[in-house]
């Protein structure tokens, strides 16, 4: 999921257009639904739906004069995908309005949500982030944000939170950090974003990320920050987001998304001493690492695939049928670039490894010779409980198959992944220790679901 914020008393920073523009520029980490919550210091509206940000917003953003406003774009790990889980969530309690936008999955939300419900609390959706909501509102605290504190200690998991009330907004990143938040500066007003491209599109300056286990509070008063109860657990970002789901023109934790990718490719060239006539990408999720394998190698890179620009990022649409079904829609291959060529053709991961050995046989009836596919992440064994839709346990490929016979499955001619070192190399302005490797190595850096084992994350 991609979440936003922003307070600005400036009548010419129109916060829900903002917004807008914000969730547009964090499309790629969720299609499902989008919505935004506004406020004018006393009463709040909000609008939500299913679908992509242009099409939930048709006709207009909320219209009311706002001073804050936040945002959320879906894609789910847990829940269906409905209209009534769709957020911002929205409540009103004995402290007066709250929403909330939630990126991450909390891992002991199951066990929290039956202990609410014999207490007598009723759920409205089947989303974890609902749990935060019904503590904070539940809490006996003073102000909200000690209710929000109060509420987080109780958490596990992945959370990065915009919350907003009537006169504040406030931004969380969970202790272990697992998922990516920045703040933002724009004229004088602040904002909070998933990640920085959010902030370029509106031309609000990145000042820097919050860091995990971080609150920050922004109201008339400025920006503060204060620090969630401290917690044992080792810092735990997303690797993915460097491998897949961020944009390449996003800084995470002063981390270029598009130098990380760039070194990966540059890496995975050295590591497997793969040589071809062309190396090619599949678009556009392995362009970036593509360009540096070429670069490494030498090999030139083409445009051997093509992706139909009116198509969202198929794996992200939730049930398996759609995404068969949705390969050739997406891709095609260039004859007259690939045909009689030796071919190294780069992408990001290799998840059930349906979609790639389609796009090799494509390249294949296209012409290519030989496909030699390399993957810019080490094989994922292991399902994500913390926000990343890399499937349950059965359905990843590199859980139940050695290289030799995925290799065979897609059809490749031959088959690399990058190793786990190439890949902490890979991003020298991160402390391989203060990361998650989980998807690959199975070191979970906090306590899975219960009964996770074989179902995964839903
Ligand atoms: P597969 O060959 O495993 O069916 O598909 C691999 C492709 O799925 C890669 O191109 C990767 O970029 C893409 N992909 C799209 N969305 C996701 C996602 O949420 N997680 C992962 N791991 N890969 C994804
Ligand atoms: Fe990211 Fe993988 Fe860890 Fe999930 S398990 S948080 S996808 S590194
Ligand atoms: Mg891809």
């Amino acid at each position: 999921c991609g979440v936003f914020g922003i307070f600005s008393r400036d009548d010419h920073d129109n916060v829900a257009l903002n917004t807008y523009w914000g969730l547009f520029a964090l499309q790629h980490r969720g299609q499902e639904s989008a919505g935004i919550a506004v406020t004018d210091g006393t009463v709040m509206d909000i609008q939500r739906g299913m679908g992509l940000v242009n099409e939930v917003f048709r006709h207009g953003v909320p219209g009311m004069p706002a001073h804050i406003a936040i945002g959320h774009v879906r894609y789910s790990t847990t829940g269906s995908s409905l209209l009534r889980n769709t957020q911002p969530l929205l409540v009103t309690y004995s402290g007066g309005h709250i929403s909330l936008s939630h990126n991450g999955n909390l891992t002991n939300a199951r066990e929290l949500r039956i202990e609410l419900e014999q207490q007598g609390s009723v759920f409205q959706t089947s989303i974890d982030s609902e749990v935060i909501v019904n503590l904070i509102s539940r809490s006996n605290k003073a102000t909200v944000e000690e209710r929000i504190m109060e509420s987080l200690s109780r958490v596990k998991g992945a959370y990065c939170l915009t919350v907003m009330t009537e006169d504040k907004l406030i931004g969380v990143r969970d202790p272990q950090g697992f998922r990516p938040l920045c703040i933002g500066r724009l004229h004088d007003g602040w904002v909070l974003a998933s990640e920085s491209c959010a902030l370029d599109t509106i031309g609000a300056e990145l000042i820097r990320d919050v860091e995990p286990g971080e609150m920050v509070v922004i109201d008339d008063t400025g920006l503060h920050s204060l620090s969630l109860a401290p917690s044992d657990r080792r810092k735990a970002l997303c690797v993915f987001e460097y491998i897949y789901f961020a944009r390449p023109d996003s800084v995470i934790d002063r981390q270029s998304v598009h130098q990380a990718r760039f070194s990966m490719g540059r890496q995975l060239a050295k590591e497997s001493g793969f040589k071809a006539d062309i190396v090619i990408s599949v678009p556009d999720s392995g362009t970036t690492a593509a360009l540096g394998f070429s670069c490494e190698s030498g090999i030139p890179f083409a445009e051997g695939l093509l992706k139909n620009r009116y198509i969202g990022r198929t794996f992200i649409q939730p049930e398996q049928k759609k995404r068969d079904t949705s390969v050739r829609l997406k891709l095609n291959a260039v004859s007259s670039v690939v045909k009689g060529k030796s071919v190294i053709m780069v992408d990001d991961s290799i998840v059930r490894g349906t979609t790639s050995g389609k796009i090799v046989r494509m390249l294949k009836e296209a012409g290519a010779v030989k496909v030699h596919m390399c993957v810019s992440s080490p094989p994922i064994g292991f399902p994500c409980f913390y926000g990343i839709d890399t499937a349950v346990r059965k359905e990843l490929i590199a859980a139940s198959k050695q290289v030799e016979d995925i290799r065979q499955f897609i059809g490749a001619d031959s088959l690399y992944y990058l190793s786990l070192e190439g890949l902490m190399r890979a991003m020298p302005a991160l402390r391989p220790d203060a990361m998650c490797y989980a998807c690959f190595n199975s070191d979970y850096p906090c306590a899975t679901p219960s009964g996770a084992e074989t179902g995964g994350a839903e």
